[in-house]
């Protein structure tokens, strides 16, 4: 099983991702916590994308694809994964269907929430990330309008794309996500 799930920040890929990844006995990756990885060990890449992370701008498309499509050949062939912030372009998406011999998704999750309350949680959130500062978070939810909103229409006529409320109660969107999975 290999899903994907996108939504703004806030909308709760994080916390879905892994309680789902581990009732499906399958893998979880954020493509955020990779890259986070990579700015704090100061290796090559993390020293090329740190600026875009404290920005909240995307990271330029063609560096996360490679990472990102390393990362998920093996786990593809071990019985899946769940996907947590890759795709963010609909570029993205289609550069990983051309990389991936069997295409990078089973089903898409939407995560969908309203603006006002993404930006409640973001500001709620205490894990100390230097880009939930409020500017950041306004930047990052543009930018999911503009950049990674399209996906929602891309999968859609794919007829990949399962919608899920996402202002609910955390163990009420995981039983939403296991509904629109079975
Ligand atoms: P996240 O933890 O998913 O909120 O991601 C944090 C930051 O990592 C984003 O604001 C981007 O700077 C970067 N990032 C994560 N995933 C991607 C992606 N698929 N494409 C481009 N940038 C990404």
């Amino acid at each position: 099983m290999r899903v994907v799930l996108i939504g703004a920040p806030g909308a709760g890929k994080g916390t879905q991702g892994v309680e789902l990844a581990k009732r499906l006995g399958v893998a979880y990756l954020a493509t955020g916590d990779v890259l986070r990885d990579h700015v704090e060990r100061g290796t090559d890449l993390g020293r090329r994308v740190a600026e875009y992370l404290d920005r909240g701008e995307l990271v330029p498309d063609d560096v996360v694809v490679d990472v990102v499509c390393d990362h998920l050949a093996p786990l593809a062939d071990d019985g899946g994964y769940v996907l947590d912030g890759f795709p963010r372009t609909v570029a993205q998406a289609q550069a990983a269907e051309e990389l991936l011999p069997g295409g990078l998704a089973d089903v898409v999750v939407y995560l969908d929430l309203p603006d006002d309350v993404a930006r409640e949680r973001l500001d709620q959130r205490d894990d100390g990330r230097s880009d939930d500062d409020e500017d950041t978070i306004d930047h990052r939810l543009e930018v999911f309008h503009a950049e990674t909103e399209p996906l929602v229409g891309f999968y859609e006529d794919r007829g990949q794309l399962r919608r899920v409320d996402a202002d609910q109660p955390p163990t009420a969107v995981l039983a939403a996500i296991e509904a629109v999975l079975s």
